[in-house]
Formats: C-alpha cells, structure tokens, sequence
C-alpha cells in the first residue's frame, strides 16, 4: 500500500507541475486534486486513481488540442475562464470520491462501477464541449431543437455527441480491462457516463442561467457584454456551472450503480 501511496503522491507532484505550468488550475484547485488521488489510492488502490489520472490526462490532451480554437469560438459567449478553480475541481471529483469511500466500507463492486461513471462523465461532458464547438453547424437547444449560440449551456452538436460517445465507448472498455467486467459491467461504464452527460445539456438548456446582450442581442452567459450589462433571459440566477456540474456527475454516479444492482 505504501509504494502506491508513494506512486500516487510522485503522479500528484508530476501533475502539478504540468498544469500549474500549462496554467490550466490555481494553486489550490491543484492541490485539491491532489488530495483527491491519494485519497482514492488510499481507499481503492493505485488502479483507480490511474484511471482518473488516464480521464484528467485524455481532457488535458483535447483541451490542449483544440482549447485554443474553442477559445476563440465561444469567448463572447462563456463566463467561464480557461484557468479552474477549486470549485471546479470538486463539482468533477467529490461525487467520485464519495463512490470510493462507499466502496472501501461496504466491499460492494456497484459502487466501483459508480465511480468510474461519475469520473467518465466529467471526461464525456467535457470532450463534447471542446469538440462539439468545433461543428460546422451550429448547435441546437437539446430540449427544443432550436438553434443556439455556439458554447452556451444546453446546446448541443452531432459531432460533440459521437465524440462524447467515443469517448464512454473507449472509457468503458479500457475500465472493463482493468476490471476484468462483465460484458454488462462494461456496458453500464458506457452508458452510465453518457446519461450524465446527456443530463448536463437537459439542465443547461432548462435551469441554466442565460442573459441577453442589450446591443448587440445575441444568447449569452456573461453577465456584461458589448461594455453594458446583459439581461436575465432565461433560467435561474443561483444554478452555476459548477453546481451542474456537481449534479451530472452524481446522476452518472447514480445510474451506474443502480443498473449495476438490477
Ligand atoms: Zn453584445
């Protein structure tokens, strides 16, 4: 247990270099996400917190890759930075830590599986925003299939959607081998995620917060736009991004465990 302790803390220092470097988390959202892999070696072993390294390291990977074209696409749209904060970091991690420490007490394989999808779904959400932005056609509300701004919650793309499912597919099979799952095991690793995901546009598009530039009229989620403040057009003011964020990876969490148990 002590050399993979000792694994995981070499990983954590590695990792913070690279995106303290990179400038992809603050100091203390790095340390959190820290803390959370030698938590999870500790409760689980080396395994899973290599999987959520292998999840951080795939998101790193496309963010990088096409970060800097999203960037230009959906800046006047988005509220959000590049850099993540700790709030963040927890909205991805806490529901998958939560898994972890169930499993470690109760031995039951259902919250395992749990946390692989909730991990997987942040991976899922956030591979179908960098690529999904990057579709020829605009998005469209995944509620009312109308046409929205490009990176605005609740907007949703064919191209973000197959690679999302790409990405469970892959997620999926890589943690059925690492497992040794069952071929249902592995299908719920799959489709656990993707329901997650899938969740996150249904809030975005229903609950979300949007404002509406006063000038220029175009969907936003900036609170100023075109140097004036927007107006509230839709949704409600106290549901974050983090918040949402927060509850996709519980639903995904949730799913996983359920289907495992029926
Ligand atoms: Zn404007």
């Amino acid at each position: 247990m002590m050399t993979e302790i000792l694994a995981a803390a070499g990983a954590a220092v590695f990792i913070t270099a690279v995106t303290r470097a990179k400038n992809a988390l603050t100091w203390p959202a790095a340390l959190m996400a820290d803390a959370m892999l030698i938590f999870i070696t500790c409760m689980s072993g080396l395994q899973e917190a290599m999987a959520l390294i292998g999840m951080y390291l795939a998101v790193f990977v496309v963010d990088m890759i096409f970060g800097k074209k999203m960037e230009h696409a959906t800046k006047e749209i988005q509220g959000k930075g590049g850099i993540r904060g700790i709030k963040q970091v927890l909205a991805n991690g806490a529901a998958g830590c939560f898994c972890i420490f169930l499993y470690r007490i109760t031995g039951e394989s259902a919250f395992l599986i749990a946390y692989y999808a909730s991990i997987f779904e942040v991976m899922a959400d956030s591979i179908a925003s960098d690529v999904g932005v990057l579709s020829k056609r605009p998005p469209r509300d995944i509620c009312t299939w109308k046409v929205v701004s490009r990176g605005i919650s609740g907007g949703v793309s064919v191209l973000g959607l197959l690679a999302s499912g790409l990405v469970c597919v892959a997620g999926g099979l890589a943690a059925g081998a690492i497992l040794h799952s069952s071929l249902k095991d592995i299908m719920i690793i799959i489709l656990a995620p993707y329901l997650g995901m899938l969740t996150d546009s249904v809030i975005g598009s229903l609950i979300q917060v949007k404002y509406t530039c006063c000038v220029c009229g175009i969907q936003t989620e900036r609170t100023e736009h075109c140097g004036k403040k927007t107006m509230i057009s839709g949704g409600c003011k106290k549901i974050s991004n983090s918040m949402v964020n927060t509850i996709c990876t519980v639903v995904a969490a949730i799913a996983g465990c359920l289907f495992a148990i029926v």
